[in-house]
């Protein structure tokens, strides 16, 4: 039985971004961070450039997205967390400081989820409906406490590929699922010592639209995490415009927010009886079935084209 999804559509596809700027930075290396400028400046590409070009990007495409913002970054680059909301986007919690939970315990986890809480309210006027953790860091403790704390949803885990719900002992939390093969970061960020080299936008475009072709017809949840400081260099948001484009020739694409997921997964109507209960496995038999033609590596191209 397929994940159905509202109006007929076929699948879901989210863009999302988690707009980190230096936060996770200061946190994990705090003594490196004091004297770091490289480090910082390379974060601090993300609010100078990035976002607003990601909403230049958003903006030509129609298209609303879902930001996850820490709690340091709405204060330390307000004007560009503003500009975020103001265009109509989804703002979602991500940390204070951008803790990763491993190093937290349940009282100080609770603490930071408070305080992240309090400056999104204060300072921009949002009680999100959802929150991401942190480099996707999850405690066994965290969805109760999410649930505690008002949270309809969370985008953090990996145990699907259609909204699912997490047991929390307080009831379920819905869960809009992410993989690490739809994340920029272990594909385009440089990391010394790391076994990754920076990838070709071209070879990264047909990742995503091969990920994107194949879980259409599974009536998938496409949500693609992509970072300020990493995406928003200029080839990658090319990428990303060529990436939607792509996806639109699909049929019965919902393009949507994480918000909106939720909210679907909360209210759709029950399952007819005696059926089995919706994997997202189920082989895509319906007119709206389609699959696009594979997407090109123009970015590739072009790349070697300016080479020359
Ligand atoms: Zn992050």
């Amino acid at each position: 039985m397929r994940y159905r999804w509202p109006d007929g559509k076929q699948s879901a596809a989210v863009l999302s971004f988690d707009f980190d700027a230096e936060s996770g930075f200061y946190f994990r290396e705090p003594e490196k961070a004091k004297r770091s400028l490289g480090d910082l400046e390379e974060r601090r590409f993300g609010p100078r450039v990035g976002v607003d070009r990601i909403l230049r990007l958003l903006d030509r495409l129609k298209l609303r997205a879902s930001f996850f913002i820490p709690g340091w970054t709405v204060e330390h680059h307000f004007p560009e967390s503003a500009r975020i909301r103001d265009a109509g986007h989804e703002i979602g919690a991500h940390g204070n400081m951008h803790e990763a939970l491993g190093f937290l315990d349940e009282a100080q986890e609770e603490r930071v989820m408070r305080e992240q809480l309090d400056i999104l309210k204060s300072r921009l006027g949002v009680r999100p409906a959802g929150y991401r953790s942190p480099s996707w860091d999850v405690n066994v403790w965290t969805p109760a406490l999410l649930k505690r704390q008002g949270f309809l949803y969370d985008s953090s885990l990996m145990g699907n590929d259609v909204p699912y719900e997490i047991d929390t002992g307080e009831g379920p939390l819905i869960e809009v699922p992410v993989q690490w093969l739809l994340d920029d970061a272990p594909l385009f960020r440089h990391v010394y010592g790391a076994t990754n080299a920076i990838a070709d936008p071209g070879r990264v475009l047909q990742m995503w639209s091969k990920e994107f072709a194949a879980m259409h017809p599974e009536s998938g949840c496409f949500v693609l995490t992509c970072h300020p400081f990493v995406s928003g260099r200029a080839s990658r948001v090319a990428l990303l415009e060529e990436l939607v484009t792509y996806m639109r020739r699909a049929r019965g694409v919902w393009f949507t927010t994480c918000e909106e997921v939720a909210r679907w997964h909360a209210s759709r109507p029950a399952e007819p009886a005696g059926s089995a209960p919706a994997k997202g496995r189920g082989a895509a038999t319906g007119p709206q079935a389609s699959r696009p033609a594979q997407a090109s590596s123009t970015a590739s191209g072009e790349r070697a084209r300016a080479r020359r």
